[in-house]
């Protein structure tokens, strides 16, 4: 089976060396065969398996939408924007839920907008509904009120009168990062996955055991940029808020700063660890996302925090999505070299 990689990860390299379960997919876990190959200066290897990859329809090294070349949180959210209805990725929430969707053929079962960007006909489709909603908002100059009224064309007008007081109650906005199993993320970049917070939470631990196997030990809501983690034991937590890097903000307190790839993640403990914190609304989770950019903005005022943390939101990932607007395709390895 040929490994999916995108042109972008793999440059113009046709060697791939295979490592058979070479590792564990960072998805679902199972062991998968690894490609190895050197682009870019670099050694680069497969990250996901292959049936991970067909099912979200994204590239085995970089995680980007294979068509498209954008996280798929974005691919998702243009697509919702122009079908009218919500497209989303949903990711396991549980070791069982992992399972059940890994048992699934990524053949035929397409995960949020990879049923889209998987087909060329529908991929083809809805190219033409961006095309014709970007002419009508070009020819009336007006691009919310000429667009199909899409869920998020009218929300972010109205933005303004949703109320979120409810879920900022259940959010520890002036919290520290202090005791306590559980801890609230926020400043999360939407390009960064789930899988890459929980490898970072592992590497701190030192144990890919942290996580709780029967309750929901990891939320992250991309919409709203912010999440949360739960631990098994007092220990584990203990070692984490040891080990999890920590900046004071101007009013003095005290705050982690997870690192992920190349964005820096807020941590405090959230003792009310809670989903539903979160929002449930796409409407709630966009005007929590936004009231969480002030909270961020408050932790990087402080000239301490400023130093150690000079960017906010500078992904690696968010990189490469841009410069590969110039349409560059998903290319499926046609030579091999074992
Ligand atoms: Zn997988
Ligand atoms: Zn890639």
């Amino acid at each position: 089976m040929e490994p999916a990689i995108c042109k972008t990860c793999l440059g113009d390299q046709v060697r791939l060396t295979r490592a058979v379960n070479g590792a564990e997919c960072k998805i679902c876990t199972l062991p998968f065969t690894v490609y190895h190959f050197k682009a870019h200066q670099r050694i680069n290897r497969t990250v996901v398996c292959y049936n991970c990859s067909k099912q979200r329809n994204v590239c085995q090294c970089c995680l980007l939408d294979l068509q498209w070349q954008i996280p798929v949180e974005l691919r998702d959210r243009v697509l919702s924007l122009i079908q009218g209805s919500e497209v989303a990725t949903h990711e396991a929430q549980n070791e069982m839920m992992k399972r059940f969707i890994a048992l699934k053929d990524g053949d035929s079962f397409k995960m949020g907008g990879a049923s889209v960007t998987s087909s060329a006909s529908a991929t083809a489709d809805a190219l033409k509904r961006i095309r014709d909603t970007v002419e009508a908002a070009e020819n009336s100059g007006k691009a919310t009120d000429a667009a199909e009224p899409g869920r998020d064309m009218s929300s972010s007008k109205n933005l303004a009168d949703v109320d979120i007081t409810q879920l900022l109650k259940k959010l520890p906005l002036k919290g520290s990062l202090s005791d306590g199993t559980s801890f609230f993320l926020y400043n999360i970049d939407p390009s960064v996955a789930e899988w890459a917070i929980v490898d970072a939470v592992t590497e701190l631990v030192g144990t890919p055991s942290w996580k709780d196997p029967v309750s929901t030990s990891v939320i992250i809501n991309h919409t709203a940029r912010c999440g949360g983690i739960r631990f098994k034991t007092p220990e584990l937590a203990q070692r984490f808020i040891n080990q999890v890097p920590a900046f004071k903000t101007e009013a003095g307190t005290t705050k982690g700063k997870l690192l992920v790839q190349n964005s820096r993640v807020h941590v405090v403990s959230w003792p009310q660890f809670n989903r539903a914190a979160l929002g449930t609304k796409h409407t709630e989770c966009l005007k929590l996302g936004a009231s969480l950019d002030k909270v961020v903005q408050k932790d990087l005022s402080s000239p301490a925090a400023a130093k150690t943390t000079p960017i906010k939101k500078q992904g690696k990932v968010t990189k490469k999505a841009s410069s590969s607007k110039d349409k560059k395709r998903n290319k499926r390895i046609t030579d091999i070299e074992l």
